[in-house]
């Protein structure tokens, strides 16, 4: 199943492109580049694309959202879902796909299809443990849990004794470690 899904993102990466598309030159922030999140950057020309495409920086050269690697269907398409769906990692090296919005429409991420979609992946990452989902609106986190959302602050995620998930804020890793075993 794993190589069938590989095959097929493989052939969906062929045939999607950026086209008009420059939203991550304006949501993500760069920080080689001094430029915020929510802002143009200044190499950019909306809807033609990157004006130093040949010496941009290697973190430009590289970036692929997931929409244009195969993830999720034509909704997708940033320039018409206004969400940047990437992954990244936080500060204690934690895997993190982060679904960004565009500010000029903070609750699109909660229509459909993108609500249901983003909820199961957050579902996936925690049963799979291999990442936690987060909505970032100018820079404000929310983490997603498969039926709730919390301000994401220090904490871990712990699947409750009744089957659904939850969440302890703490920076005592340990503790919450141990509470989550108990829980278990
Ligand atoms: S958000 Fe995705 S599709 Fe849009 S320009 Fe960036 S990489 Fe390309
Ligand atoms: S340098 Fe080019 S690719 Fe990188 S953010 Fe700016 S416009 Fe986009």
């Amino acid at each position: 199943m794993g190589s069938q899904i590989s095959q097929y993102r493989a052939r969906m990466k062929k045939s999607r492109e950026c086209g008009s598309c420059s939203l991550c030159c304006r949501l993500l922030q760069i920080k080689i580049l001094d430029k915020p999140a929510g802002e143009w950057c200044k190499h950019c020309d909306p809807g033609h694309g990157c004006k130093i495409h040949a010496v941009k920086p290697d973190i430009c050269k590289t970036y692929q959202c997931q929409w244009l690697l195969g993830r999720g269907d034509d909704e997708w398409y940033p320039l018409k879902s206004k969400i940047i769906m990437d992954f990244t990692r936080v500060d204690n090296n934690d895997l993190v796909m982060r679904f960004t919005v565009d500010p000029g429409f903070p609750g699109r991420w909660r229509e459909e299809p993108y609500h249901s979609f983003i909820r199961d992946a957050a579902l996936k990452g925690l049963e799979t443990k291999h990442w936690r989902t987060i909505v970032s609106i100018n820079g404000k986190w929310t983490l997603i849990l498969p039926k709730t959302e919390v301000p994401y602050r220090a904490g871990l995620t712990v699947e409750m004794p009744n089957g659904e998930w939850g969440f302890v804020a703490t920076k005592d890793y340990a503790a919450a470690v141990g509470l989550a075993r108990r829980l278990r």
